[in-house]
C-alpha cells in the first residue's frame, strides 16, 4: 500500500515511511492512495476477534511492509498496556451505549494511537538506524500521551513544552512523574500559545532541525488514524451482540481526527449508520454538518477543553473524499480558508455530508446537567468530553447510538463536582503519581534559551 498527500505534490510512499514523515511535505496530509473493501467473510470473520486481533486484520491491510510476526508483537506490546484485554470495552447505560476509550496509561482515548505509534517508532528506527527527537507543546492530554507512548524507547527522545501553571494536576503530574532519560518536561512561564510559538520557530531553523533530527508529535499522523479506525469495529461488534440493530456513533469532536477514523472504517465496508459529530461551544464543524457554514470564529473556553478549536487539523482528509479525491480542489479550498478563513460548500456537498453525518453542538450548562442525569440514574460519572457526545445520544433518544467516551472523569474532576457533587473515584493509576519523584526543568519564554536545551540534551 503507498500513500499520497491530499495536495497531490508527493511522491507515493510505504506505509513505514508515511509513519515517519508524519506531515506531507507539499502541506497536505497522507492516505492510503485505494481503501480496501473488506469482504463479509472478512467482516463476520472480524465479529469474533479479540482486540489485537482486530487491530492486526485492520492494520495489515495497510501496514503491508512489516512483517506478519512483527506487526502482530507491535500490536500486542501496545495494547498489553491497557488495564483491561478488551482495551475498548462497550457498556450500556439506560439507552445509550458507552465506548470506554480511557483504559490505556493517561487515561485518555489518544493511548489507543500514540502507544502504536511510539512503538512503530522505536521498530522502524530501530531497522534504519536512525534518531529522532521529538517536540512538542501541549495544553494536558497530547503531551501525557505522546510521553508515555515513547518513554524508555531507544533512540528516541521527547521534549514537551507545557505552560507552567495551566494544564490542570493530573496532567501535570503525569507528565512530569516520568522520569526516564529520553523524556523532558520544560514548564514555560507563557501560554500554550506561547509554547507552540517556541516550537514552530524552532521547526522553521531548518538547519537546526535537520542536524538535530527533530520531529513533531500531532494528530495528523496516519498511523494515529489507522490505529483508531480499528475500535470503530470493536465498538461496532459489540453493540451489535448487545442488541442494536442499526449502530449510530457519537464522536466528541476537536480536531476531526477521531471521527474521520469512523468514516474511513465506513469506507472500508463497516456498516454505520450514523456518525454523530458531537461539539462543544466551539462548533465550527457543527455549524459546517448542519449548513455547510466552515468559518473560523474565536476560541471560547469551555467544560471541555480538549475540543476547544477551531481549526480542525483533520477535516482535510475528509475533504479529500468529499471532493472526489480532486487533489487541486483540496488545495483551492484550503487556499479559500486561509485567506478568507471560511471554506464555502454548495448543496451537493452538503447533502452528501449529511448522508452519513449528523452533528449536535452542547454548551457548558447542558454538558452539566447530562452529567448531573447519569449519575443519578445510573450512578455513572461522564468526564465533560463524553458528556457533549452523550448529550446528543439523549436529545436523538432511541437505543442505537455508541457514544465514544474520550476520557476517564477523574481526568477533569471539578465539572463532576460542580455538576453532581460528586468527585471521581481516582484510579490507582493516577492516585500513585502523588509520591513519584517529577522531573520538569522551568524556563522562561525564550526560544534561544529552550534551542540550546534541546542541544545539550540530544
Ligand atoms: C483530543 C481529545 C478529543 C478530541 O479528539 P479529536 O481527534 O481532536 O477530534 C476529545 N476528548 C478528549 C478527552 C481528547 O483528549
Amino acid at each position: 500500500m503507498k500513500y499520497i498527500s491530499t495536495r497531490g505534490k508527493t511522491a507515493p510512499v510505504g506505509f513505514k515511511d508515511a509513519v515517519m514523515m508524519g506531515l506531507a511535505e507539499d502541506g497536505g496530509l497522507l492516505l492510503p492512495e485505494s481503501i480496501p473493501a473488506l469482504t463479509k467473510d472478512e467482516l463476520a470473520a472480524m465479529a469474533k476477534m479479540t482486540y489485537p486481533e482486530l487491530a492486526y486484520a485492520v492494520l495489515s491491510k495497510f501496514a503491508d511492509d512489516i512483517p506478519e510476526n512483527d506487526l502482530k508483537e507491535l500490536i500486542n506490546k501496545s495494547y498489553a498496556s491497557f488495564e483491561t484485554p478488551e482495551v475498548a470495552p462497550v457498556v450500556k447505560k439506560g439507552e445509550v451505549f458507552i465506548q470506554e476509550l480511557f483504559h490505556g496509561p493517561t487515561f485518555a482515548f489518544k493511548d489507543v494511537a500514540l502507544q502504536l505509534l511510539g512503538n512503530l517508532f522505536e521498530y522502524i528506527l530501530k531497522e534504519r538506524n536512525e534518531k529522532l527527537n521529538i517536540i512538542g507543546a501541549t495544553s494536558g492530554d497530547t503531551g501525557s500521551a505522546a510521553i508515555y507512548g515513547v518513554r524508555g524507547k531507544d533512540n528516541i527522545n521527547i521534549f514537551i513544552l507545557h505552560p507552567e501553571g495551566r494544564v490542570s494536576r493530573v496532567q501535570k503530574m503525569q507528565m512530569t512523574s516520568v522520569t526516564d532519560d529520553n523524556v523532558f518536561n520544560i514548564a514555560v512561564n507563557g501560554t500554550f500559545d506561547d509554547c507552540q510559538d517556541i516550537v514552530k520557530e524552532i521547526f522553521a531553523d531548518v538547519e537546526f532541525k535537520k542536524q538535530n533530527k527533530l520531529g513533531a508529535v500531532n494528530s495528523i499522523n496516519w498511523a494515529r488514524v489507522l490505529a483508531q479506525v480499528v475500535y470503530y469495529f470493536y465498538g461496532y461488534f459489540r453493540a451489535v451482540e448487545k442488541g442494536a440493530e442499526k449502530v449510530r456513533f457519537v464522536v466528541p469532536t476537536g480536531n476531526f481526527g477521531n471521527i474521520f477514523a469512523g468514516y474511513f472504517a465506513t469506507r472500508m465496508g463497516l456498516k454505520i449508520d450514523k456518525l454523530i459529530l458531537a461539539t462543544n461551544e466551539n462548533n465550527i464543524l457543527s455549524r459546517f454538518i448542519n449548513s455547510g457554514d466552515y468559518s473560523i470564529k474565536e476560541v471560547v473556553i469551555t467544560h471541555s477543553p480538549s475540543m476547544d478549536i477551531q481549526i480542525a487539523s483533520n477535516f482535510e482528509r475528509f475533504l479529500y473524499y468529499l471532493y472526489n479525491e480532486n487533489s487541486s480542489k483540496v488545495v483551492e479550498k484550503m487556499a479559500e480558508l486561509k485567506s478568507t478563513g471560511k471554506i464555502t460548500f454548495t448543496d451537493k456537498e452538503i447533502e452528501d455530508t449529511q448522508k452519513l453525518f449528523g452533528t449536535f453542538s452542547t454548551s457548558n450548562m447542558l454538558t452539566e446537567t447530562v452529567i448531573q442525569y447519569f449519575y443519578n440514574t445510573f450512578k455513572y460519572i461522564l468526564d465533560p468530553h463524553t458528556a457533549c457526545g452523550v448529550a446528543a445520544a439523549l436529545e436523538f433518544h432511541d437505543a442505537n447510538y455508541v457514544c465514544l467516551s474520550t476520557a476517564h472523569p477523574a481526568k477533569f474532576p471539578e465539572v463532576a463536582k460542580k455538576a453532581a457533587g460528586v468527585s471521581p473515584v481516582v484510579p490507582a493509576g493516577i492516585s500513585k503519581l502523588e509520591n513519584l519523584e517529577k522531573k520538569c526543568i522551568l524556563m522562561d519564554c525564550d526560544t534561544a534559551k529552550v534551542k540550546k536545551y534541546l542541544a545539550d540534551n540530544i
